[in-house]
């Protein structure tokens, strides 16, 4: 079912009932789905400026570093989904309630739009993951780069890393926006959601699509869903 398709569909029942369940018991009458974006969009902007701005003269081989964290956010993306967010690990298990069991359950392929902004609260990471990944992952391995290789590659580490948290976030959420809204119609989002949407299939979830930004490592790795190659190579078991 493409994005056109699923416009004009209901939301499934048994999706309909976890929806309500979820805003009942998880969604304080307080939240704001547009001050949980405007959070994250602002302290993650805020930080790469800052970091940006602490930069001084370089060599030009030092903003290398910008690509190579995008590649490594990339492969840390594909293995966290495919890990434990799909596969309940010791110490882990939390990743894999928030994703495997309620982010998938709110969010199918027959029903990949949010309501309201108020179900913004099971699209983006908590706040509080924001904090956890800029001061227990991003500043030390920033701090690390910044004594080991220099400075100026220690701030472009936080600058890029937490970019690509960021745009991870976006992303995510402009796959979950409703079909029809501006941004989920441009050419390149219709690809990308089509790339999570399918996902979002509960027979497919724990095996193809782990990227949620670029589907980079997914097609290195063989694990992009793509349903011509089912057919050609398994065609007493065609799937549609
Ligand atoms: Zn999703
Ligand atoms: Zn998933």
């Amino acid at each position: 079912m493409d994005g056109a398709d699923q416009a004009t569909c209901a939301v499934p029942a048994r999706v309909a009932a976890f929806r309500e369940e979820y805003r009942r018991g998880q969604v304080g009458p307080r939240y704001s789905g547009r001050l949980h974006f405007a959070f994250t969009t602002l302290v993650s902007l805020s930080v790469i400026g800052l970091s940006v701005s602490r930069m001084g003269p370089g060599r030009s081989l030092e903003w290398l570093t910008l690509p190579a964290v995008f590649l490594l956010g990339n492969v840390v993306e594909f293995l966290g989904h495919r890990g434990p967010m799909h596969h309940r690990q010791r110490g882990l298990g939390l990743l894999f309630h928030r994703h495997t069991e309620q982010h998938h359950r709110f969010f199918t392929h027959e029903a990949l739009s949010y309501e309201s902004h108020r179900d913004v609260k099971m699209v983006l990471f908590p706040p509080v993951l924001l904090l956890f990944f800029l001061g227990a992952i991003a500043a030390p391995l920033g701090a690390l780069c910044f004594a080991l290789i220099s400075p100026n590659v220690g701030w472009l580490f936080i600058a890029g890393a937490v970019g690509y948290y960021l745009t991870y976030e976006w992303l995510h959420f402009c796959h979950h926006l409703p079909p029809a809204h501006p941004v989920a119609r441009l050419s390149v989002m219709r690809h990308l959601r089509r790339h999570h949407e399918q996902h979002h299939d509960p027979s497919k979830m724990q095996r193809y699509n782990f990227n949620i930004a670029f589907p980079l490592t997914d097609w290195l790795l063989g694990t992009r869903w793509n349903p011509e190659l089912q057919r050609t190579s398994k065609p007493g078991n065609r799937r549609t």
